[in-house]
């Protein structure tokens, strides 16, 4: 076994990326891939929409087995690394195979949020992280919408809502549950997300925000119903869209320090220099001293590339303008930079009601931007928060930036 391999640990956006940037520096040879997944990695966003909506749609790989092997990449697939032997340099894999590595990379993203409160394993409890979960929610759905049941979603976040899109699509009955007093409290502004709960209850969707769940009816491992805010409601399904939890066990487990994710600096490296991490799973530092975590496939492809610049023995910081999608129905959100504690907003409406976008200033600086509908605004805005150029919010309003030369 070559000493100079590189063991991926994971199956999903970044371990792809990043097979894809060391096959292009040839070193695909020099690759394990190991996933806990029966798939060779594929495409997650699809999974909340159009996989749910269409009986026919089949999992959209990255690359095909036919490319790994003509790259020299050797994929251990269903096959989990389950310790990490930092003294000997060594992944032990379920199998009892142990991969000797030169380095080693996690990119094990993250596992669905539960509750506590609920017993695991429910008949009618579903969670939405992987193909696996999609193929029996889809099937669970179309059952559903044949015997005219309804669908309780648990949590106005991103993914509980695009199933709730999805699912009323099909023609199903759906409530939203949210227990904060807007929906998607941690990720946009107050102005998008009062626009977005107009597009679901528009679509037909019952949402109910601020709602607090005192108690849940269990029997024969099904969830029954539940009290909310003082009134019992029977739950035919429940998906939780509660978020994500890092996928950090093996890390901590070889003592590589974790503070919600695994802890990296800007090339991607732990605090041990044999072990990189990248994608959701890890927690990166910002400009301004501090350290964030992000869940998205920008960041998931950008901080692949990075890691692989530094196995080449190049340096290349981690400085990223975070991107991010959400389509909810015919609603397509785009989102670009981090909104920050206090701005000022400028709104921009488009050809249509459903069109605009949200360009969050501080001072003469545009730092996010929020759009709906509008891709041109989400390409321009990009470019104008990675450039830093000065802005009058009135340029912005009145079409003036010549947006060609912008997106050139
Ligand atoms: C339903 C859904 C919809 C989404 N929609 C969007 C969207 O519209 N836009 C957007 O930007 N992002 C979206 N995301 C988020 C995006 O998919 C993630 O940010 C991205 O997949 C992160 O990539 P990753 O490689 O870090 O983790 P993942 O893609 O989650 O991959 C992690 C992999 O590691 C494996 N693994 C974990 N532990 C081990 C182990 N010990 N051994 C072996 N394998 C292991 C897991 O099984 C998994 O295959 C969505 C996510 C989901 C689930």
């Amino acid at each position: 076994m070559s000493v100079n391999q590189i063991v991926i640990v994971g199956g999903g956006h970044a371990a792809a990326a990043l097979c894809v940037a060391l096959s292009e520096a040839g070193q695909g040879h020099r690759v394990h891939l190991v996933s806990e997944e029966q798939e060779l990695p594929y495409h997650r966003p699809p999974l909340s929409k159009n996989f749910l909506k269409k009986l026919d749609e089949t999992i959209a790989l990255h690359k095909g087995a036919a490319w790994y092997g003509e790259q020299g990449i050797q994929t251990h697939l269903s096959n989990a690394v389950v310790r990490i032997d930092r003294q000997a340099q060594k992944a032990v894999l379920r199998s009892g195979v142990a991969l000797s590595y030169q380095h080693l990379v996690l990119a094990t993203g993250t596992r669905a949020r539960t509750l506590d409160a609920l017993p695991p394993f429910l008949t009618n409890v579903h969670v939405l992280r992987n193909a696996e979960h999609a193929r029996s929610l889809r099937t669970r759905l179309n059952e559903m919408v044949a015997a005219g049941r309804h669908l309780t979603v648990l949590g106005g976040g991103f993914i509980g809502l695009e199933i709730a899109a999805s699912a009323r699509q099909l023609g199903l009955d759906v409530t939203v549950l949210e227990v904060a007093p807007r929906l998607l409290g941690r990720s946009v502004s107050v102005q998008l997300a009062e626009h977005v709960l107009v597009h679901h209850l528009s679509m037909g969707t019952k949402m109910q925000i601020s709602a607090h769940i005192e108690n849940y009816e269990v029997r024969e491992n099904h969830l029954r119903s539940i009290q909310v805010n003082g009134n019992r409601m029977a739950i035919d399904e429940l998906i939780l869209g509660i978020g994500a939890i890092p996928e950090t066990r093996l890390a901590s487990d070889c003592g590589l320090t974790v503070d919600n994710g695994i802890v990296v600096d800007a090339c991607m490296r732990t605090s041990d220099p044999a072990v990189m991490a990248v994608g959701d799973c890890v927690a990166f530092p910002t400009s301004d001293g501090g350290r964030i975590r992000l869940e998205s496939v920008q960041n998931a492809n950008d901080q692949a590339r990075i890691a692989a610049t530094t196995l080449l023995g190049r340096e290349e910081r981690y400085a990223p303008i975070p991107w991010f999608w959400s389509e909810q129905g015919p609603m397509r959100l785009q989102m670009a930079g981090l909104l920050p504690p206090s701005f000022e907003t400028v709104r921009r409406s488009g050809t249509n009601a459903s069109s605009f976008t949200l360009f969050h200033m501080v001072g003469d600086k545009l730092l996010c931007a929020e759009s709906a509908n509008a891709p041109l605004d989400h390409m321009m805005s990009r470019k104008l928060i990675e450039t830093r150029v000065t802005l009058n919010p009135a340029t912005l309003v009145d079409h003036l930036i010549p947006l060609k030369s912008f997106l050139a």
